[in-house]
């Protein structure tokens, strides 16, 4: 069997076609940068997240969750630096006002420019290699100059004259939460640094160009851990961290030579080290999927400051006070589902000419676990013992599929897409002895068993 290599259009083609991502509002026209998540779609996240959260909490002795309120106190987006600095540079052609996002179009032309960059400096950039970036709608070349656009979306929340000086905003980032409850988890829990605390929540941003399907979107979800540590004690933390994040995605099944680090070359200020796990994006190339960083005390620092709360930690044995570190991790949920659908996509050309398309999905994550079906759906003792099969995987293994649409064939086919690892078919045998057939999704091989050694 050979394979063959995978675009991002495969990948969104079969979301669409296999219930797992929908455009979002798609029956009004769609909108930009909002995906819903179909029936095959959440069953798949929802088993990254259960992952996610076995892995960050429940294999740790030092870690708990929370899941925090998704608006929060408007000066939270101000200690962060939201408010002042978390802009994206735009410049809008002057042709059919597309807007882009200069440092990414620089990037692709293999030119740096970081995130702590003055709009003057962006500009003399920009200017520099204008001849070389052109519109991605229209084709021109002449674009308006290089201005910051702040990426953090806004609500009325609360806001009844619509006068509300300070506006309530969406999160930019999921983890403010985290910081936010430090002091509560420290008084309530019983947890003594060093301690993590892990998050999945929701996050907006005003993306320029949201694009390249569920990649950059407006509206996503992370999941993120903060370590907190004392001061100085940073580095062998930082670097356990590092490597239980590469396993993890080892454990998802994706293939280690899709992945890469990146090193942030320019820190922001307050920064003593950053990290990126990178994953060969189909048609994309190697983007982040996650980020890991070493943030110093600069968190817990802003919100003492802004907020007037005393956030010290005070050493239990020692009396010391201090203000933690924090080593972070933040993933996008959405970045790692398409992951690692892509991954998981083959296609394979099998011997007798025919291709079969396969999601071979770690079973653990696949969104259906079993796929039942009476070999002849007109024959009802033939259905009845198919229910009671069905009936009994779906008791013990949650989510199992009652498919008898189209022939075996096509039925195979379609649990093949969304990555069911085994097909389970009654037929006439089964009435006579309990035995049923049990087909393996990667090797096709076929078998038969009895159903209690099914169960
Ligand atoms: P990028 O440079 O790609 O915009 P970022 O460095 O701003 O990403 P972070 O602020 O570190 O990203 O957010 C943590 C994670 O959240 C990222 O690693 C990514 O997986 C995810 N993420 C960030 N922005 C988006 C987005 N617009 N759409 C989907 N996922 C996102």
């Amino acid at each position: 069997m050979s394979e063959k290599s995978t675009t991002l259009e495969d990948i969104v083609s079969l979301a669409k076609r296999r219930g797992f991502i929908y455009q979002g509002s798609e029956i009004y026209g769609g909108e930009a940068g909002l995906y819903d998540f179909g029936p095959n779609g959440v069953e798949l996240l929802n088993n990254i997240k259960k992952s996610w959260w076995k892995a960050n909490v429940y294999d740790r002795d030092n870690y708990v969750g929370i899941d925090s309120a998704i608006f929060k106190h408007p000066k939270v987006w101000e200690a962060s630096g939201h408010v002042g600095g978390f802009s994206d540079p735009l410049a809008e052609c002057k042709v059919c006002h597309t807007r882009i996002r200069v440092d990414k179009e620089l990037g692709a032309i293999g030119v740096t420019a970081d995130e702590k960059m003055s709009d003057d400096e962006l500009n003399t950039l920009f200017d520099e290699n204008r001849d070389k970036i052109k519109c991605p709608k229209c084709g021109s070349k002449d674009f308006s100059n290089v201005k910051a656009f702040n990426l953090l979306v806004k609500s009325n929340l609360g806001d009844f004259t619509g006068e509300n000086e300070r506006p309530v905003y969406l999160p930019g980032e999921a983890c403010q939460g985290i910081y936010l409850n430090f002091k509560n988890v420290v008084d309530t829990m019983p947890v003594k640094i060093p301690f993590g605390i892990a998050q999945i929540g929701k996050a907006f941003r005003n993306e320029i160009s949201p694009r390249n399907f569920l990649f950059r979107v407006r509206e996503f979800e992370q999941a993120d851990t903060q370590f907190f540590v004392k001061p100085h004690k940073n580095k062998e933390a930082y670097e356990r961290i590092k490597n239980e994040r590469w396993q993890w995605y080892l454990s998802l099944g994706i293939k280690e030579e899709n992945l890469r680090w990146s090193q942030h070359e320019n820190l922001v200020f307050y920064a003593a080290d950053a990290w990126d796990i990178e994953y060969n994006y189909p048609s994309l190339g190697y983007d982040e999927v996650e980020g890991i960083h070493d943030r110093t005390d600069y968190d817990l620092t802003q919100h003492m400051k802004f907020s007037g709360t005393d956030l010290r930690y005070t050493d239990p044995m020692t009396k010391e006070k201090y203000i933690p570190w924090i080593l972070e991790t933040s993933m996008g949920l959405g970045r790692v589902f398409l992951a690692v659908l892509s991954d998981a996509y083959t296609v394979e050309e099998l011997p007798n000419g025919d291709s079969r398309t396969v999601l071979k999905l770690h079973p653990d994550l696949a969104p259906v676990k079993y796929a039942v079906s009476p070999l002849l759906k007109n024959k009802p003792e033939l259905v009845e013992k198919a229910r009671e099969v069905y009936r009994m995987l779906k008791k013990k293994h949650g989510n199992v599929m009652w498919d008898d649409n189209g022939n075996i064939g096509k039925r195979y086919r379609r649990q093949d897409e969304i990555g069911t690892p085994y097909c389970v078919v009654i037929d006439f045998d089964t009435l006579e002895d309990d035995t049923v057939t049990i087909r393996d999704r990667d090797t096709t091989e076929q078998k038969r068993v009895t159903i209690d050694s099914l169960a």
